[in-house]
């Protein structure tokens, strides 16, 4: 390491006449800033400027040839660096004694006009995407060239990156910190370290940090107009110049990855990355930022007053955890999106470089940033708070004391405005994972084909209709397609009411359907909660069927023929009344009654009577179809019966709104009765290719017996929390689809409720994203997306176990 003591220290005036002497340049003298070496503005009367470098004593004269040389031939191709002044003598550098009596290598550069990066507030998209450029065009001139100067060992190098870490971590003063980032170089050693040898390798520049970048033109037109210093030039990873440069420009950011990959998407129109660079990317830029910290705690003690070290390692100490936090994969694919290149997803990693087709068509097209929210991004999430209060009806619930602002998704995570990580253990919706980029392109690439309705003969939704069929029992045949779970519903009511000519429907205690009026009116949980008017004279409820707190509980071995009895008394009470029934309708498992199991042998009893009196039985699966109990495909399954109409919704289209019903033959052909069904959006092509590509990944990914493994391991731990922490009073549930009730009494049965609510607000805090339902709102639901890993349900289990140990009593 060249130490600080022996930086040159020549006045401005023998600068001033070295310049003359040795280069005639003759000119007035300004110091610049340095760190190791001293620097010096020349200004000639013509108004010429050069810059005069006296190197540090302890300089390597052949790095110095190297700079040289690669300056050289840079200049060959791009104006974008300095260029080397010859001297008088026919040499370009020169040695002079310094006034401390050491020998200094002097050499002359032309001075590049603009301001340093670090001083442009702030960096705007199209900045950021030239700086990428610029490094691109620098790593392509590099390309060709090579010196045995800069095969060297050094400590700048990402090469050295661990063994940096290992040597000067301990100096770290900050435990939090320095844990931080011993635990980025086990992940990085596991993770990362065994493919760095797939990366392409040149002569780099390896320091295009902030000061070294300069930046010119007028505002809201700025470009990089000049890159400075190759005093830290190596032979490395030849991606290793885009990551430094991305370590530093991310530093601050309220957004730090779209600003990453703005610079990623510059570079690659340039300089097309390959897939194994686009993997390592983001693991690098960290290594270089824990390396300056690493360097930053080694040189503190020689410079106490240096404010540019203080500053730059402020910056970092404030962005690092938040990228740490970031999933690596995600930024990978982040950078993969911007590059045109096709998700990691079934694609084998090359070490050529490619250039995509997507690239080439995009570089001839107006640059777009799939990544950056497509709003104004620089609201701070109060703000939005108060924007949404006031626009959006206040009765469209937050979760949260302290709502969470969410702007990217990828599989079991989620990402908010900080680019903090979540995992997500509550939203069923994403089914596959949240942009799942199969899904994703599917609608991409149906989306710029073809999107209309069913009015027009196309194959995609007979071949979605035909996949779907096959998951069901034969006599579900029939396909419809709608927008919503709520919308299905109505439909389902709708083919019942046709097919049975009868209007009455029987509906189980606190089961919810939909939000339309008609849902609303066979939702208890709605209108028999708050702001509700009760139910219609044509909606009969029967009790639910819950083990834990319902009228018939675990101890009574007849408890399913009790609770299908009220279902039979219901019937029989209207039959005297006149009325004949046009169905029941329930979810396989009722999720917002608190994520219930029926118990055996209740749904094919009430399923008989109801048939025996005309009616059709209608099984809403809109949150439990499609593998998520894990034992089977359909909830309904489970119970060994056949529903006359299936619905479907949420999971379906992975977020993209989509409901569908299936009915059998006979009912579909009642319906029929002369009157269209049409619906503008459902079934059309897009949805279609989307619901398609959905149920693909869940067939071939088998995510249901995912679902089991990951759900019987997370049962086994709750039970063991269970045992340990009397607030837990049952835990319950299948696959990914569990409930976890909290009593403040296991023999009364006291609703938890406010400790429900606090434990879920914890968990977020602590990066976990769960939700409370029942109708005592004390049960925690887990129903995360289905990629959860067993990885996951160990967190969520140790994240959980944390909260209840700091704050709940154990069994006595
Ligand atoms: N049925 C059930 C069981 C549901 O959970 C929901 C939504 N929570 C719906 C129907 C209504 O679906 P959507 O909100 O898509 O209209």
């Amino acid at each position: 390491m060249l130490l600080l003591e022996h930086t040159p220290r020549f006045e401005t005036k023998a600068a001033a006449l070295l310049a003359k002497k040795l280069y005639g340049i003759r000119g007035k003298a300004t110091p610049l800033p340095s760190e190791r070496d001293q620097n010096f503005l020349l200004e000639t009367e013509s108004g010429e400027k050069f810059v005069l470098k006296i190197a540090n004593a302890l300089e390597d004269r052949a790095l110095l040839d190297a700079q040289h040389a690669a300056l050289n031939h840079i200049a060959q191709q791009i104006s974008l660096c300095p260029r080397v002044v010859p001297g008088l003598s026919g040499e370009t550098i020169a040695t002079v004694e310094s006034p401390t009596g050491l020998q200094n290598f002097v050499r002359m550069l032309t001075y590049l006009p603009g301001v340093p990066v670090a001083e442009v507030h702030p960096h705007s998209p199209e900045l950021l995407c030239d700086l990428g450029r610029k490094i691109g065009q620098l790593d392509r001139a590099l390309a060709t060239f090579d010196h045995a100067a800069v095969h060297r060992n050094f400590h700048w190098d990402l090469v050295s990156g661990q063994n940096v870490i290992h040597e000067y971590g301990a100096l770290i003063a900050e435990a939090g910190l320095r844990d931080l980032i011993y635990k980025f170089a086990s992940d990085f050693e596991h993770n990362l370290a065994p493919s760095l040898s797939k990366l392409g390798t040149s002569v780099i520049h390896n320091d295009a940090n902030d000061y070294n970048i300069l930046v010119g033109g007028s505002d809201g037109h700025q470009r990089v107009t000049g890159l400075i210093d190759f005093g830290d030039m190596v032979y490395s990873f030849t991606v290793g110049d885009l990551a430094v440069a991305i370590a530093y420009a991310m530093l601050e950011k309220p957004d730090p990855l779209a600003a990453a990959a703005q610079i990623v998407e510059g570079y690659h129109a340039e300089y097309p990355i390959t897939e194994a660079e686009i993997d390592a990317l983001f693991g690098l830029v960290c290594l270089r930022l824990c390396m300056s910290v690493c360097l930053a705690a080694q040189q503190q003690p020689q410079r106490p007053d240096d404010d540019y070290l203080s500053i730059s390692q402020r910056s970092i100490r404030n962005t690092l955890p938040k990228l740490m936090a970031l999933d690596p994969r995600f930024a990978a694919e982040a950078f993969r999106d911007v590059c045109g290149l096709s998700s990691s997803y079934g694609t084998a990693s090359g070490s050529e470089r490619v250039v995509s087709k997507s690239f080439l068509q995009r570089a001839t097209t107006t640059r777009s940033l799939p990544l950056a929210v497509p709003v104004d991004v620089t609201r701070t999430r109060t703000e939005t708070l108060a924007e949404r209060r006031r626009w959006i009806g206040k009765n469209v619930s937050l979760a949260y004391k302290v709502p969470v602002k969410i702007e990217r998704g990828s599989m079991q995570y989620l990402y908010d405005e900080e680019g903090r990580q979540y995992l997500d253990a509550y939203n069923n919706v994403p089914h596959v994972g949240h942009c799942h980029p199969r899904v994703v392109k599917a609608g991409q690439d149906q989306m710029a084909l073809l999107n209309t309705n069913t009015r027009y003969l196309h194959d995609l939704i007979n071949r979605y209709a035909e996949k779907l069929c096959a998951t069901l029992p034969n006599p579900l045949s029939v396909c419809f397609f709608v927008n919503s779970g709520s919308e299905a519903n109505e439909l389902a009511l709708r083919l019942a009411r046709a097919h049975t000519g009868k209007r009455d429907m029987i509906v189980l205690e606190h089961a919810y359907h939909g939000n339309t009026t008609t849902m609303i009116d066979i939702s208890p949980y709605k209108h028999d909660g708050p702001g509700g008017a009760g139910a219609p004279s044509w909606v009969h409820t029967a009790p639910i069927p819950d083990l834990y707190r319902g009228l018939y509980r675990q101890d009574d071995a007849k408890a399913a023929e009790r609770y299908s009895q009220h279902v039979v008394e219901i019937i029989g009470a209207l039959r005297e009344s006149g009325i004949s029934l046009a169905g029941f309708i329930a979810e396989s498992f009722p999720s917002v009654a608190g994520q219930i199991v029926f118990p055996e042998g209740y749904l094919a009893e009430v399923y008989a009577a109801v048939r025996a009196a005309g009616g059709v039985c209608i099984a809403d699966e809109v949150q439990t179809g499609y593998g998520r109990i894990g034992t089977r495909f359909w909830a309904f399954e489970t119970y060994g019966v056949v529903p006359d109409i299936v619905v479907l919704g949420k999971p379906i289209g992975n977020g993209h709104p989509i409901g569908a019903v299936i009915a059998t033959h006979e009912i579909a052909a009642s319906f029929d009765n002369g009157m269209e069904f049409f619906s503008t959006f459902g079934g059309n092509t897009v949805s279609c290719a989307i619901g398609l590509a959905v149920l693909d990944v869940v067939l071939e990914e088998d995510l249901q017996s995912h679902a089991l493994q990951v759900g019987n391991h997370l049962l086994e731990g709750l039970r063991k929390l269970m045992d340990r922490y009397s607030i837990i009073g049952d835990v319950r549930g299948s696959g990914l689809f569990l409930g976890v009730e909290l009593v403040r009494d296991r023999e009364t049965l006291e609703p938890a409720t406010e400790e429900a609510d606090f434990i879920v607000n914890r968990m977020r805090e602590l990066g976990i994203l769960l939700g409370t339902d029942g109708s005592f709102h004390n049960v925690i639901k887990i129903r995360p997306p289905m990629p959860f890993s067993l990885n996951d349900a160990d967190l969520l289990l140790r994240t959980m176990q944390r909260i209840l140990e700091e704050n709940f009593a154990h069994v006595p």
